[in-house]
């Protein structure tokens, strides 16, 4: 897998092998948010007329629904802009490198382990031909018929 540079910020990165070459941007979540936001941004200057007619629809919904707007504005407000949701973003990013760097050192772990077993073979069926080899003439020698 070849190292790829994210559009966003430009950083290089290791595409995630179920999306191999189609994947443009890194893993961080606020890179994947941009790229989400720049293709919900092309996809409204490709289709402008979407969301055109619809306001007769809205009205009648909202006259059917007459505490909505109101409940959805105090709700709004109520939560201004939280600073701490960027933070949260870095922790999540930060915990899921960790995350993987643990999982890294486990496949590492299980890589050297399965060389430990496989050299111990060798080594016994090295040894098996050496005390065959070496041994054998002596007991021939001595004890042999
Ligand atoms: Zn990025």
């Amino acid at each position: 897998m070849t190292t790829k540079l994210c559009e966003v910020c430009q950083a290089a990165f290791e595409p995630d092998p179920r999306v191999g070459e189609r994947q443009r941007v890194c893993k961080q979540l606020r890179c994947q948010r941009e790229r989400k936001r720049r293709a919900q941004q092309r996809w409204l200057a490709a289709n402008p007329d979407y969301f055109k007619g619809q306001y007769g629809r809205l009205k009648d919904w909202l006259q059917a629904h007459p505490d909505y707007l109101k409940n959805y504005r105090a709700r709004r407000s109520a939560t201004p802009y939280d600073p701490c949701g960027d933070i949260q973003d870095e922790l999540t990013t930060s915990q899921n490198t960790v995350l993987e760097t643990v999982r890294d050192i486990v496949d590492i772990q299980d890589e050297i382990t399965s060389r430990i077993i496989t050299a111990k073979r060798h080594l016994h069926r090295m040894l098996a031909v050496i005390y065959k080899t070496s041994e054998a003439p002596v007991i021939t020698g001595v004890n042999g018929p």
